[in-house]
């Protein structure tokens, strides 16, 4: 039922038969008008039920003048759901992201209100207590049951049950007797309170240093954003733990965000560690039904610290009073899917909204958050050594135009000759190549075909173990042929260059008595079996492990001493602005899982361009220079964060219509002095899933309105016809 709000915006509600402006969770550009009803208190954010064509939908209250509606026409609210209402930050967190990413409002509230169950409180639980009357006649099971009931708590049926070793038909004949009484017990929280003083860590003096900061900028509040700098394993996470437990001891809910679920398990743990309790999870792989609870504890302040993917940063916290960005450089922070927006980025906007501390670590930090680190925007932060007697790996580049391997191989004599090393201490190696699959390239020895996938502009990876030809962008898959489609001839199909499964081969062949691991995001079983394989490896039950960017973040594998990169010019190629950064992040990431413990460890880097500035910047082990040359060329070029860019993607099944509209779209572009349209162009990806697709690169001065900007172009534009779409990407990835 209803009731009347007793929050402070209840001072606001809106009358019967008034009208009010209500978001649904839908590509819409604005709130449509509803009609409040009798006996309905409605204020802004609460979460209602309204009827949108013929279906029931939820929606937000909003704020602003309702759109005008003939009064015959306006259709009513049909429920108010008992749940808090999305506070003022929320919504203004909601518009400001819509504004600046150009996102229609509706599809922005749709993340932040995900799961519909959550809006009604979870129903209380049927339980059992013991009323202190003794059975007629006592067995060893009953007397169990009581033993177990006795201190006078209540129990779930299932749960005693189970705590007493019996079943449930003994609790059944209790019951029947009056020795038990029926009680309702409120749902369970979904996670237990965080002890901020569970265990606390002796910090290295430096670590102190640290911490003491922010946990001041905790206990003052106020927007406060802090880049934590420092390599892997000086203590990042033991240090911002410090300003978690300051924030849960000061009644304050946190948002811990990490890039990649495959870390959370291992998260998870170590927050449990510190805090006697895990954080609540947030990401794909949590079940649709948890997330409804966690979402409805996140609103009533309930779940008081959550760990999770990007999509966390929209749960609607009731008293927020921390953020933190874990490995803020990362890429996976960018979700490029229905709403495109930098999950980094949108933290700091909503710390700033929410008027709190945001913490940005890394060991590697972008360039966006150096500059505005070394600038005083972001408060700078460092540790500079690894803690205690871990000690970074002693890093070397292999020249393979010196060292070329043997001949159908990749690894080169001297990796191969380290591996061995590294066995014979009964110590783990590890393999790095970003590159799922067998090979990235097939093609017919006789004929020179090349398989393509159909719908993409992208060469079919080889997948050996399952014996698959696939297209890593769209998914297409068929089976490896025994002829050339081409030219018919018989089994001379060549693997052209080295994927995972082809260096775990080759590594077979050197090491047939070793345990390899070969560890890809599609491998089967999924994070379930990527969980199992993780804790295996950091048991030390394997000895090589061969592995693309999964294993390259986070994770701790102590008995890890030889890291090996395969082909470190992978990403130095694709001729974007941003491969070097990213390059040597990686590089140094993947690098940074040798040596956690005490023991010495190397980084072995295959290269063909031992001189290349990241090379360089990786084995001198001061990355210093490096990032002063990339961001002199950033400055130059008045890229970001010097000048600002968006993309625009124009994508059709036709390439001639894509083509057509995207000219148009260029022609609509208004004058402007501060802001210039580049293409179109062919998009990097020219074609994916049967769409061909162009890019228009939009760039502006660091001031510029780029927003407006587009804005104006789409309007002044013919809308786009047909199976034409449009695809606006504020700060892209590459460029
Ligand atoms: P980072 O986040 O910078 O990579 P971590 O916080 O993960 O570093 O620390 C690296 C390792 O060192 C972890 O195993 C952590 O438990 C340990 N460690 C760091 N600082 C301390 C400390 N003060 N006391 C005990 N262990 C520590
Ligand atoms: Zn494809």
């Amino acid at each position: 039922a209803p009731r009347s709000s007793d929050t402070d915006t209840g001072r606001r509600t809106a009358r019967p038969g008034k009208a009010v402006p209500v978001l649904v969770p839908m590509p819409v550009d604005r709130a449509f008008s509803y009609m409040v009803s009798e006996g309905q208190d409605v204020a802004p954010g609460q979460i209602v039920q309204i009827p949108l064509g013929p279906r029931k939908v939820p929606g937000v209250v909003w704020e602003g003048p309702a759109d005008q509606v003939d009064p015959k026409k306006l259709r009513p609210i049909l429920k108010v759901f008992d749940c808090p209402p999305l506070d003022a930050p929320m919504r203004a967190f909601i518009d400001w992201v819509a504004r600046y990413t150009l996102t229609p409002p509706g599809l922005v509230a749709r993340m932040a209100l995900r799961a519909p169950a959550a809006f009604e409180p979870e129903p209380p639980v049927a339980a059992l207590r013991w009323t202190g009357r003794e059975p007629e006649r006592t067995t060893p099971a009953r007397r169990r049951v009581l033993a177990q009931a006795g201190d006078g708590a209540a129990w779930t049926k299932a749960g005693l049950a189970h705590a007493a070793g019996v079943s449930a038909s003994v609790i059944d004949g209790l019951v029947a007797q009056g020795i038990f009484e029926s009680v309702m017990l409120p749902a369970p929280p979904v996670v237990a309170v965080p002890d901020p003083n569970y265990a606390e860590t002796a910090l290295s003096g430096e670590q102190r240093d640290v911490a003491e900061l922010v946990r001041d900028d905790v206990r003052e509040s106020g927007f406060k954003p802090s880049l934590l700098d420092g390599v892997t394993g000086s203590g990042k996470t033991e240090v911002y733990f410090e300003a978690v437990a300051e924030a849960v001891r000061q009644g304050r809910q946190v948002l811990i965000l990490l890039p990649e679920i495959s870390l959370t398990a291992a998260f998870l743990d170590r927050f449990h560690d510190r805090f006697g309790a895990r954080p609540a999870e947030w990401h794909s792989d949590v079940s649709p039904r948890q997330r409804e609870k966690v979402w409805r504890q996140v609103v009533t302040g309930d779940v008081r610290v959550v760990a999770g993917a990007r999509s966390a940063l929209f749960l609607p916290f009731r008293d927020l009073g921390l953020i933190v960005v874990d490995e803020e450089h990362d890429p996976a922070y960018k979700q490029e899917d229905r709403a495109y927006y930098n999950a980094r980025d949108m933290a700091v906007v909503r710390a700033r909204i929410c008027d709190i501390p945001v913490i940005l670590a890394s060991a590697t930090p972008s360039i966006e958050t150096r500059v505005n680190a070394a600038s005083g925007r972001y408060g700078s932060l460092r540790l500079p050594s690894r803690f205690a007697e871990a000690r970074l790996p002693d890093l070397t580049l292999i020249d393979m135009r010196r060292n070329p391997p043997a001949r159908g191989g990749f690894l080169s004599p001297v990796l191969v000759e380290a591996i061995a090393e590294t066995l014979q201490k009964k110590e783990q190696s590890l393999l790095f190549l970003n590159r799922r699959g067998y090979a990235p390239l097939t093609l017919c020895r006789v004929c020179g075909h090349r398989f393509q996938c159909p719908d993409c502009s992208s060469w079919l990876v080889e997948h050996r173990f399952r014996n698959q030809l696939q297209c890593h962008h769209c998914g297409h898959g068929e089976p490896v042929p025994q002829a050339c489609p081409e030219c018919g001839t018989l089994d001379h199909l060549v693997a052209c260059g080295p994927g995972i499964e082809r260096i775990a081969e080759e590594v077979d062949r050197h090491f047939p008595e070793a345990r390899t691991i070969v560890l890809s995001s599609d491998m089967a079983g999924g994070t379930r079996r990527l969980r199992i394989e993780l804790e295996a490896i950091a048991r030390g039950e394997a000895d090589i492990i061969i592995g693309t960017q999964l294993v390259a973040k986070g994770h701790n594998f102590p008995n890890m001493t030889l890291v090996g990169v395969v082909d470190a010019d992978l990403g130095l190629a694709n001729g974007d602005p941003r491969a070097a950064e990213r390059t040597y992040q990686l590089l140094s990431q993947v690098t940074g899982r040798a040596g956690r413990s005490g023991l010495a460890s190397r980084g072995l880097i295959q290269t063909y361009q031992p001189v290349h500035p990241v090379m360089q910047a990786i084995v001198s082990g001061d990355p210093e220079a490096f990032y002063e040359r990339e961001t002199d060329e950033r400055r130059k070029a008045l890229l970001p964060p010097f000048g600002r860019l968006a993309a625009v993607i124009i994508s059709a099944p036709d390439r001639a219509a894509a083509e057509s509209h995207a000219r148009a779209l260029r022609n609509a572009a208004p004058a402007s002095s501060d802001v210039s349209v580049l293409g179109p162009a062919e998009a990097p990806l020219a074609l994916i899933r049967g769409r061909h697709r162009f890019r228009l690169l939009v760039h502006g001065d660091r001031q510029s309105d780029i927003q407006g900007f587009l804005r104006a172009m789409a309007a002044a534009a013919p809308k786009p016809r047909g199976a034409i779409h449009v695809q606006l990407d504020i700060d892209p990835q590459s460029f």
